[in-house]
């Protein structure tokens, strides 16, 4: 089944895709319970929300060999947790913007994963169980920013740092067989194997869950494969997670706000 959210009349609401134009309401988010009603709705792009509203954003950096290889990193001995705020979420089609304060701004794409259930100090087995769906995350970083400070909070945490969408897969099949997919304006810039993390997704959960509890609705974007690289204004950026998952869309522009 997949899952997104829209505005639709003003009011803002969970609902299932039932084909590329139409969407079937639910009432309520669908982790805590949400069933779907009886009401149809057109299913417009421009109405796409970020499909989940987490209560933190729980990342995982250099969880692909090749990856921190590309950027001189020693692959870590634990898995290296960080943090993007709830703040930087954007929805499908929104535009990301490039902050002045970066003269180098990335693409990661990343499998993400939605928590079902809550989870502290869980075991693989109760994290595999607490997934709840899976969708498309991209790790936007300004790369810059981000080696010279000492924490990674500035240089991945600014406004629609964090793309989620379009649509939460809750059926993914085996997470080992899933690709992540980067195109910018078509080009295939990544395309990484989740069989090739260092950690897997249940070690990833059940290692968070001894740090801080996780919740129905939190998020945890996986780490990136290989092949990162800039983003300009006036290019479209693409994240997918194959072969059949969902499919991230935004456009890249420079921060309105420091134009005007
Ligand atoms: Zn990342």
């Amino acid at each position: 089944m997949r899952i997104l959210r829209l505005r639709h009349g003003g009011i803002d609401y969970w609902a299932q895709e039932v084909d590329s134009g139409t969407a079937r309401l639910l009432d309520g988010a669908p982790y805590l319970g949400g069933k779907v009603t009886d009401r149809f709705v057109p299913l417009r792009p421009e109405s796409l929300l970020v499909p989940v509203t987490p209560s933190k954003i729980v990342c995982v950096g250099r969880n692909y060999r090749d990856h921190a290889k590309e950027l001189g990193h020693e692959v870590p001995k634990e898995p290296l947790l960080f943090l993007k705020p709830p703040s930087a979420l954007l929805a499908p089609f929104a535009p990301i913007e490039l902050p002045k304060e970066s003269e180098r701004v990335e693409h990661e794409g990343e499998l993400t994963v939605v928590i079902g259930a809550r989870l502290r100090r869980a075991s693989r087995e109760e994290a595999s169980t607490a997934i709840f769906a899976v969708t498309a995350g991209n790790d936007v970083t300004a790369r810059d920013l981000q080696r010279r400070d000492v924490q990674f909070t500035r240089g991945k945490g600014f406004d629609t740092f964090c793309p989620v969408g379009s649509t939460l897969e809750t059926d993914p099949g085996p997470l080992a067989e899933l690709r992540v997919i980067t195109r910018v304006d078509g080009v295939e810039r990544q395309n990484g194997s989740v069989a090739d993390m260092i950690w897997p997704v249940d070690v990833l959960l059940a290692f968070i869950s001894d740090v801080m509890t996780l919740w129905p609705g939190d998020i945890v974007l996986t780490g990136t494969p290989a092949g990162v690289g800039p983003l300009v204004a006036g290019s479209s950026v693409t994240v997918q997670i194959g072969p059949s998952g969902p499919t991230l869309e935004n456009p890249v522009i420079l921060d309105p706000r420091t134009t005007a």
